[in-house]
């Protein structure tokens, strides 16, 4: 058996560790005889898988007591309709700052709910390339939040500075950047991540919510559905239909790992001396370009790309020679993207610049 460098953007590489751990539990979990995946979610057994989950996520994140968390299904996409029908006060308005597919799409996803939504600042003219000023949008009195995306897993870009949103809730999707580096939470009314990127199988989100924006049924605006609606899933302690018990559990251990790692900082400067090797590299080459805002750079999704198709083909098949895989940049943008999460070896970055400078040499004309 032999592992890959994997830089896939999502499902993506997870700690060897984790899933050793995993591997060992999976016939006998805690001595029940069964794997967690094979246990009802009503037993005292999987009642303290998900109750350490979210007390070590608290730890790792430093979430303050006024903030719930939950562990819902549907991805991070199903939290696009979720915000609008959860949030939105009578007024009904909304303001979405455009960064790239995610937010654009989060943006369309609320206007089904009401045509006062609005985005207030963009950087579509230049591809998703940088992170526009926001320092002065024109946000209304009466918009009930102000949306953002975070780290853009497709175009590799990320607020480093958040945006000066008038003291408005900032409702923030980081599911690529999500346990990355340490968030102050108290600067956001909602912080929601897909788990698949930087913590655990597909299919699960992961929802903070500061408690003064929790609605009761009467002041939701809509009819919004028992499993979208954040108060039920608060209510029941994630617990409300089965969950996604297989996720939670990994999710779970992942948190002792990066506790384990020495925590969220540890994780940002591990993080950063990753993208470092990368973008350094990537400075000098004069086969490779990245078009992204220096202030801009994401850590976690660094997009490249030689300027031919046909070049950028080769790449990623003859990466494959190298251990290096899913290193093919999304669909809309072309090129390649390494997404270095978490669990990235420095190793795997550096295989990758070894590979590239190689690449390099010899296909430089
Ligand atoms: C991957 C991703 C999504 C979509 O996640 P799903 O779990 O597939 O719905 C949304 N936002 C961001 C920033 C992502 O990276």
């Amino acid at each position: 058996m032999s592992r890959v460098y994997n830089f896939s953007a999502g499902p993506a590489v997870l700690p060897e560790e984790v899933l050793k751990e995993a591997a060992n539990e999976m016939l006998d979990y805690d001595g029940s005889g069964m794997s967690i995946m094979e246990m009802s979610h009503r037993t005292k057994t999987f009642d303290k898988v998900i109750q350490d989950a979210e007390a070590d996520l608290r730890d790792v994140m430093n979430i303050p007591d006024n903030y719930k968390v939950i562990f819902v299904q549907g991805g991070a996409t199903t939290q696009f309709a979720a915000v609008p029908m959860n949030l939105m006060s009578k007024n009904q308005k909304a303001a979405y700052i455009e960064t790239g597919n995610f937010s654009k799409k989060a943006f369309q996803e609320a206007k089904m709910f009401s045509d006062k939504v609005r985005v207030v600042a963009s950087s579509k003219d230049k591809n998703y390339t940088y992170i526009p000023d926001c320092s002065n949008l024109p946000i209304d009195e009466d918009d009930d939040y102000v949306y953002i995306c975070e780290n853009n897993t497709i175009f590799g870009t990320k607020f480093h500075t958040l945006p000066n949103t008038k003291g408005k809730p900032l409702v923030s999707d980081q599911s690529s950047c999500f346990l990355s580096e340490p968030v102050d939470v108290t600067k956001y009314g909602v912080i929601y991540a897909g788990v698949q990127k930087n913590v655990g199988p597909a299919g699960l989100a992961i929802v903070i919510i500061r408690e003064d924006l929790i609605k009761e049924d009467a002041d939701l605006q809509f009819k919004t559905p028992t499993m979208l609606k954040w108060k039920t899933q608060i209510d029941a302690k994630s617990l409300y239909n089965t969950p996604n018990s297989w996720a939670i559990y990994i999710c779970g251990k992942v948190f002792k790992w990066i506790k384990a790692q020495g925590g969220l900082e540890a994780m940002k400067k591990k993080n950063e001396a990753k993208a470092k090797i990368l973008y350094d590299y990537l400075e000098t080459s004069k086969l490779f370009i990245n078009d992204v805002r220096k202030e801009d750079r994401s850590i976690m999704n660094v997009v490249f790309r030689t300027g031919n198709e046909e070049l950028d083909a080769k790449f990623v098949a003859e990466a494959k020679n190298h251990n290096i895989v899913t290193i093919k940049g999304h669909r809309l943008v072309g090129g390649m993207r390494a997404s270095i999460y978490n669990a990235m070896p420095v190793e795997g970055v550096q295989a990758l610049v070894d590979f590239m400078r190689e690449f390099e040499k010899e296909n430089l004309k």
